[in-house]
């Protein structure tokens, strides 16, 4: 097995992934944090489409459901662009600002009482209020973090939460990748490198 240098590819493994059965979480104290659910990475015909996440729509609508009927926050990332988005050198051009793709999906809209945060890229916290309204006005203590890409923006929020002593939820059914791999080395950092907990549904969590 090569551990150093370029991977082989016949010694990769599917990395472990230590799996909490279920969860309390005290709502007053916990946030939703539902990354990018927009139709440029959730509809079939949006830029970036991920043909994995409008499988996750379900679990998520749940999710959000219960974490407002609790009165836990819900917070919606949506990723936003202009013309002259340096992403672009990166990226096809999504998510631009006022776009239909740049909507969030119509299952998902937020509600009166929810927050939305635009970000320009990946990280969630990066150039926005989002810590400001988490730490200073919510006092919250748990993120629970679901949305798409799991890879991109999902893992580069969850570290950003995890760097912040946030603890990080994650919900496997409410997190899409385009690759088993991308999908599985997510949910590997966020328990190794954040002490992050893994549930494999969102129903495996109970806000109480
Ligand atoms: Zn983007």
């Amino acid at each position: 097995m090569t551990l150093t240098g370029l991977p082989d590819k016949s010694s990769l493994e599917l990395p472990e992934l230590p799996l909490t059965p279920t969860l309390t979480l005290d709502p007053s104290r916990t946030a939703l944090i539902v990354v990018d659910m927009q139709n440029d990475f959730v509809d079939p015909d949006g830029s970036l489409f991920v043909p994995a996440a409008p499988s996750t729509l379900p679990a998520i609508e749940a999710l959000v459901e219960r974490a407002r009927k609790s009165g836990a926050r819900v917070v919606f990332t949506q990723d936003t662009h202009t013309s002259d988005d340096r992403e672009f050198e990166i990226w096809p051009v999504h998510c631009m600002l006022g776009s239909r793709g740049w909507q969030i999906v119509d299952r998902l809209s937020p509600q009166p009482g929810d927050h939305v945060v635009q970000k320009a890229r990946y990280d969630a916290f990066y150039g926005t209020e989002l810590e400001h309204y988490l730490s200073r006005i919510w006092k919250i203590e748990t993120v629970i973090i679901v949305g798409t890409v799991a890879n991109i923006c999902v893992a580069q929020t969850a570290a950003s939460a995890g760097l912040r002593w946030f603890d990080v939820v994650v919900p496997a059914d409410g997190i899409s990748a385009l690759t088993a791999f991308d999908q599985a080395s997510t949910l590997r950092q966020i328990t190794s490198l954040y002490n992050g907990k893994v549930v494999a549904h969102g129903a495996d969590l109970n806000f109480g």
